[in-house]
């Protein structure tokens, strides 16, 4: 059995991503079931509280996922057909799905290379008299330039799918746009399986949210969803949020071990004193070799993002973007790496990087 996990994986393989799951996680899902009460009820209720409470806002909407959270948010504005939202091209396709359930137009930034996050700078630029918000996510779990963005006068939704627990100085993000979203897929800083929510300051907002993500019971007919959470992955949320702090500190005890073995090989994340470490992201020269070669070892590292969104849509340009992609290399981070694995990763992330030269 592992420390701080009963989950059971082949000895010898460490996986890109892996949820931290325990004894309290299997217990607080028992209770639910043993309850009878499974659909959303108190236990989604006490963990959009406590949600809230934990980024300091007024309140928050469970959602079935990340990409439901990003919909419902688009929606509640009022977004659609004809209307542009800002995205930046260095990112999952979830982030355009989004804009595209609502049938919107999306148009691409660029990002800063250092941070891989989306360039307010670029953003400016694309401003057009349809802009009607910028969805900035907070990359691999450092904080994105929001005061920058939100000074260009366009509702800004955060995208905190990365960076639960991140915070800028004393500010956490999610409280620095005009609403948040965020992800519980399996393998985020925080799991319920599949969930998310949208968290806001403006109660008249999540009203608008919680009016679209159910559809029963409602006097006048429009377009709804069903985007609700389950009370067992309500109860997740809330054993996985208690967890939260001591996550982030092995998240981030890890990153400094890694910043220490392997700062003369290649170029380290850019420090923050607010980065979570979702993703532990260096650059190298052909990260794709590197990953074949991990992979015989059973280290399995990854490109942090599949495809560059401009790519997908047959757009040219995003010089930022472009580099930054071929040359990412994600390497295992996740706080129920034992002390064995983590030295693994380093020796054989070392061993690779000693043969290849530095970008
Ligand atoms: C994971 C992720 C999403 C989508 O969340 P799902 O729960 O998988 O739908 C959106 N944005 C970012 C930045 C993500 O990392």
């Amino acid at each position: 059995m592992r420390s701080g996990s009963v989950l059971k994986f082949k000895r010898e393989e460490i996986p890109h991503s892996r949820p931290t799951l325990g004894q309290e996680e299997i217990q607080a899902v028992a209770d639910v079931i043993a309850s009878g009460q499974v659909a959303g009820g108190d236990e989604v209720a006490r963990f959009e509280n406590a949600m809230a409470q934990n980024c300091g806002l007024a309140g928050g909407v469970a959602t079935s996922s990340g990409t439901a959270a990003l919909h419902l948010s688009l929606a509640a504005f009022g977004i659609g057909p004809k209307d542009e939202v800002i995205i930046p091209s260095f990112v999952c396709t979830a982030v355009l799905n989004a804009v595209l359930l609502v049938r919107a137009k999306p148009v691409l930034a660029d990002i800063i290379l250092e941070t891989g996050n989306i360039d307010p700078d670029d953003v400016k630029q694309k401003l057009t008299k349809n802009t009607r918000a910028i969805i900035a996510p907070h990359l691999f779990g450092l904080p994105a330039d929001i005061d920058n963005l939100v000074s260009l006068g366009i509702p800004v939704i955060e995208d905190c799918a990365q960076a639960i627990g991140a915070h800028v100085g004393a500010r956490p993000v999610g409280g620095m746009g005009v609403t948040s979203v965020f992800s519980f897929y399996a393998t985020k800083m925080m799991c319920t399986g599949e969930g998310g929510m949208v968290l806001s300051d403006s109660r008249k907002f999540l009203e608008k949210v919680r009016d679209l993500h159910e559809y029963d019971n409602k006097e006048v007919f429009k377009l709804r969803y069903n985007y609700k959470m389950t009370d067992m992955a309500g109860a997740l949320g809330l054993a996985q949020l208690k967890k939260l702090d001591t996550f982030i500190a092995k998240r981030r005890a890890i990153a400094s071990r890694f910043d220490e073995a392997f700062k003369d090989l290649c170029k380290l994340p850019t420090p923050a004193d607010g980065h979570v470490y979702y993703r532990y992201v260096i650059r190298v020269k052909d990260p794709a070799r590197i990953i074949r070669r991990l992979r015989e070892k059973m280290v399995f590292c990854a490109r942090p993002v599949y495809n560059p969104l401009h790519c997908y849509l047959k757009q040219n340009g995003y010089a930022k973007t472009k580099r930054l992609w071929l040359e990412a290399l994600s390497i295992p981070i996740y706080p129920s790496l034992t002390p064995e694995e983590i030295n693994k990763i380093i020796d054989s992330v070392r061993a690779e990087l000693s043969k290849g030269p530095r970008p």
